[in-house]
């Protein structure tokens, strides 16, 4: 028989959530962790294909920066975290070349961003600058469409200048892998918490006063319950708590969260960014192949990590680098991103075939030609995510610290959203948020 009554209630099984529970079991309180999916993980969705050396990362897949709350999992774990140290290349209209000033030329864009003054838009910022440096600018339109997933127009210029890129720190500029699957993550956070975490429920409301939730559930089989606990640990993704009552996966907050005018304004300040993120096998790592360097006109492919373009379906490919494995990564972020999920897997899948063609400067048939197998996941019609991950409006630079603040010692906030040291839209941010929740909850309890 399943408890209804606990101290503590967890919205969501993400690595904030758990990293969340994973603190108040250390510290023996009494709490129960709801998850609508049958998995942990939420946005870490790792698959494996046996003929394959790397896993399928659906949705996270690289270690940003020095992220220390990751690579302390990654540590105690005894998970190996490798780093992706191959080299860039640009393509442009099928010639390709080395793009070895690409963090250069990011950083000539991004540190001239303004803290101080009236927020504008990145796309403002822009039409601000004399500087006419092409190459540099479309390094930094890439990034913030592609990395941080969001629209130019409507992205914080002050968001961005407070760590929206690495600047000239190296440590920063690493990016690792977790080899053996980021999922591994997510397990080892839950291990020892297992029986307290109840799959395949669905939170569908949150009534509460000072002191006192009842939680409405729906199992995934339809049957529906319910449990009151002292507090709340939401840590459900910013595209469940924007979405409207009655859509699926939406929980209806008693009284709604909106009532705060802090909550308001962070949940105003922040929309979730797209990405369309899609996954080819290959027959062989073809870029690789002396025949492919003869064609290239470059022997040193076959250490490519990323290859950049300006394409406007698919603009960032990457490989498994420094695996070697016939696997290629398409990738899209911002507005571009919602139109190719929306049109559908199919549609997506020969979008990036035909993409996958212009940037290595094969035929159409070629390419198809190549492709075994295809994984993609649609982060925008996932009721339990909504989007890919969380970025701030112009004016919402803030929004995630006040998206951070318990309201009435009963409602507090994990997730990548409410990270407010310049690492929301990550795991480790994630990883952070949901130690930090679990801190606030501690002190008043
Ligand atoms: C395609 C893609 C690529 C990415 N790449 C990277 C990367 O390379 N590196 C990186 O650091 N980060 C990356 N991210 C971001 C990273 O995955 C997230 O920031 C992080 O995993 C978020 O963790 P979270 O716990 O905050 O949220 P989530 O992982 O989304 O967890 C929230 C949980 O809440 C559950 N939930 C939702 N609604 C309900 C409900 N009504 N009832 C019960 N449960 C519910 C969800 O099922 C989910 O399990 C990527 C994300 C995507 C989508």
């Amino acid at each position: 028989m399943e408890r209804t009554r606990v101290d503590v209630a967890i919205l969501g099984a993400g690595v904030a959530g758990l990293e969340a529970a994973r603190v108040l079991h250390e510290h023996e309180i009494d709490f129960v962790v709801l998850e609508a999916r049958e998995r942990i993980g939420g946005r870490i969705f790792s698959l494996r294909d046996e003929s394959l050396p790397v896993a399928i990362e659906l949705g996270a897949e690289f270690v940003h920066g020095s992220a220390p709350e990751l690579r302390e999992v990654a540590c105690d774990a005894a998970l190996t975290v490798v780093d992706i140290d191959g080299q860039r290349w640009q393509s442009q209209k099928g010639r390709l070349r080395p793009a070895d000033d690409f963090w250069d030329g990011l950083n000539a864009v991004m540190s001239r961003l303004r803290t101080r003054g009236e927020d504008r838009s990145f796309e403002q910022f822009l039409n601000s600058s004399r500087r006419r440096d092409r190459r540099a600018r479309e390094f930094a339109i890439q990034w913030v469409e592609n990395f941080h997933a969001a629209d130019p127009v409507r992205v914080s210029e002050r968001a961005l200048a407070e760590g929206g890129s690495p600047g000239d720190d190296v440590r920063e500029r690493r990016l690792g892998r977790v080899l053996g699957g980021y999922d591994a993550v997510a397990r080892w956070i839950a291990r020892g918490i297992g029986n307290k975490i109840r799959l395949g429920t669905v939170v569908t409301g949150v009534q509460w006063e000072q002191g006192a939730v009842r939680i409405e559930t729906r199992q995934l089989s339809g049957t529906s319950g319910g449990l009151e606990a002292r507090a709340v640990i939401v840590a459900l993704p910013l595209g469940v708590l924007h979405a409207a009552p009655g859509e699926p996966g939406t929980v209806v907050f008693d009284p709604p969260l909106a009532r705060d005018s802090t909550k308001a304004a962070a949940l105003d300040g922040m929309t979730m960014g797209a990405v369309a993120k899609i996954t080819l096998r290959l027959r062989e790592a073809f870029w690789a192949s002396s025949r492919f360097a003869r064609r290239a006109k470059d022997p040193n492919l076959d250490r490519l990590s990323f290859l950049h373009s300006p394409d406007r379906d698919f603009p960032v490919w990457w490989t498994s680098y420094p695996v070697s494995a016939p696997v290629l990564v398409a990738w899209r972020g911002g507005v571009r991103a919602r139109e190719i999920s929306a049109a559908g897997e199919d549609q997506a899948v020969e979008l990036a075939l035909s993409a996958l063609a212009r940037q290595f400067g094969l035929t159409r048939r070629e390419a198809s030609g190549m492709v075994t197998a295809t994984w993609f996941h649609n982060w925008e019609s996932d009721p339990y995510a909504r989007g890919a991950y969380s970025y701030m409006l112009v004016g919402g630079n803030d929004a995630p610290a006040k998206l951070a603040r318990p309201v009435r010692r009963t409602l507090f906030f994990a997730g990548e959203a409410s990270d407010s040291e310049g690492r929301t839209g990550t795991v480790h941010g994630a990883i952070a948020s949901g130690r930090r929740a679990a801190a606030q909850l501690l002190r008043v309890l």
